[in-house]
């Protein structure tokens, strides 16, 4: 079997184990869970994903952007190796090397200049907890600022940041006092109606005049939280200058900056972290799900100044397990090692313009906006009203895994690519043309 027989479809998705196993998971398994459609993964070998059945997929969605590399041999030699020596030995009370064989690793690539401190957890949620409870404590302020249409997690501070669908919030209230919200400079969908760059950046505007001069008091805001690119929300980059110009602003508050990569981070988007295409320092970074190729492992990463904290302020039993540092670890290396930065810069440049080429051809597709592997196709019932076109996306979703192609969508009708950095570049074309022909055959059926 070779990567050139890929996607192998031998029994239509779900089969006959896949159909059986979904009754059982009714069962048993929380309906709050928002699955696409039941794929049940068997088996991850390197990039390919494989099925009960035996099906095998082009992996578009990198299991939720955590296997940045798959599962990655020299991964899984590292989680092997560390598992036969120290499975656990919380560093809430002890100590033990691998966190800080991590950290020196993180160091050389975190976009923050000098020294920087790490608090571990497990989760994106968590990091984030950990990073509002920072700046709360270091600033000594209550206030936070989030966007609308951002995606945090979901324990009840991350809860409160996230404003991306309702249904994450509904009947969940009291959420956390002093978080206030203010829109993500989604151009495709400007909420005050302007095009860039004629806007001349009317959301920031709209932050210091209607947010700040009106009736949140700058001086007691702890931190502005943000995605660099909205993930959960549907891959929206925001203009280049965006965040210079938003840096200007909370800089004159001494507000702090939390930049929250637990999805846009380790690579995705052609560098390390998103925030590097912004040019802007932020105070605080949280990452999570690709970092440690799959096993839970959650990191709040600050200028050292910052995180100075209490003893007993702060702390999680498992965060930083030493498993996960090590995957974590050899994630970073093989990143390294097979220049995958570069390659993701190279290739997202070549499947925009096959995403941009769709979009002269289709007229369903209403935006294609990103970079690296991390680009959305933004689908809409026609381009004029711009009215997502959710049910299209849906049915895209369902028939190009019933092909062998895995694919996640993100906001109202956004679907999100982002394979694996290192998927093999003829899997990459496959997948594009699977996904071309079943838009094809959707627009040609109406
Ligand atoms: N932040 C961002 C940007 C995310 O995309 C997610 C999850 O999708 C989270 C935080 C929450 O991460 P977790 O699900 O690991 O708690």
């Amino acid at each position: 079997m070779t990567s050139k027989d890929l996607p192998k479809i031998i029994e239509e998705p779900p089969g006959k184990k896949a159909k059986e196993l979904f009754e059982l998971d009714k069962n048993y398994i929380s309906p709050s869970y928002a699955r696409y459609y039941p794929l049940f993964v068997e088996r991850v070998k390197n990039t390919t994903v494989i099925d009960v059945d035996g099906n095998e997929y082009i992996d578009f969605n990198s299991g939720l952007l955590c296997l940045n590399i798959g599962h990655h041999p020299e991964v899984i030699e590292a989680i092997k190796r560390q598992a036969e020596k120290l499975i656990h030995y919380s560093i809430t009370d002890f100590y033990y090397k691998e966190v800080i064989e991590l950290s020196e690793e993180l160091l050389k690539i975190i976009p923050i200049k000098g020294n920087i401190k790490f608090h571990y957890c497990n989760s994106g949620t968590e990091a984030n907890e950990a990073a509002i409870k920072l700046a709360r404590y270091y600033t000594g302020r209550q206030n936070i600022i989030a966007y609308i249409g951002s995606f945090h997690g979901r324990t009840y501070g991350s809860l409160t940041l996230t404003a991306s669908k309702p249904v994450h919030r509904k009947r969940f209230s009291p959420l956390l006092p002093g978080v206030y919200h203010v829109p993500y400079p989604y151009c495709y969908r400007c909420p005050f109606k302007q095009e860039y760059p004629s806007c001349d950046f009317a959301c920031l505007d709209y932050i210091k005049e209607w947010v700040l001069e009106k009736y949140v008091p700058a001086e007691e805001i702890a931190a502005f939280i943000f995605e660099p690119v909205l993930g959960e929300g549907g891959f929206v980059w925001p203009p280049e200058d965006y965040f210079k110009k938003l840096k200007k602003i909370t800089d004159q508050y001494d507000i702090l900056l939390i930049d929250d990569e637990v999805q846009a981070g380790i690579g995705r988007t052609g560098k390390w972290f998103a925030i590097e295409h912004f040019g802007i320092e932020p105070d605080i970074i949280t990452i999570a799900k690709a970092i440690a190729s799959g096993l839970p492992l959650g990191v709040t990463a600050s200028k050292a100044n910052i995180m100075n904290w209490e003893k007993g302020a702060h702390a999680t039993t498992f965060g930083g397990n030493p498993i996960a540092c090590k995957a974590a670890i050899a994630t970073i290396q093989v990143i390294k090692k097979e220049k995958l930065l570069e390659r993701v810069e190279r290739l997202g440049l070549e499947i925009k313009k096959y995403l941009q080429e769709m979009q002269e051809k289709y007229e369903i597709i209403g935006d294609v906006r990103g970079k690296g592997f991390m680009i959305g196709i933004e689908l809409v019932k026609d381009r004029k009203t711009k009215i997502p076109a959710r049910e299209e996306t849906n049915e895209i979703l369902t028939k190009c895994w019933k092909k062998g192609l895995l694919l996640i969508s993100g906001g109202l009708s956004t679907i999100r690519i982002a394979p694996p950095l290192n998927l093999e570049e003829s899997l990459i074309r496959k997948g594009l043309q699977i996904l071309e022909e079943e838009i094809k055959k959707l627009v040609s059926n109406k």
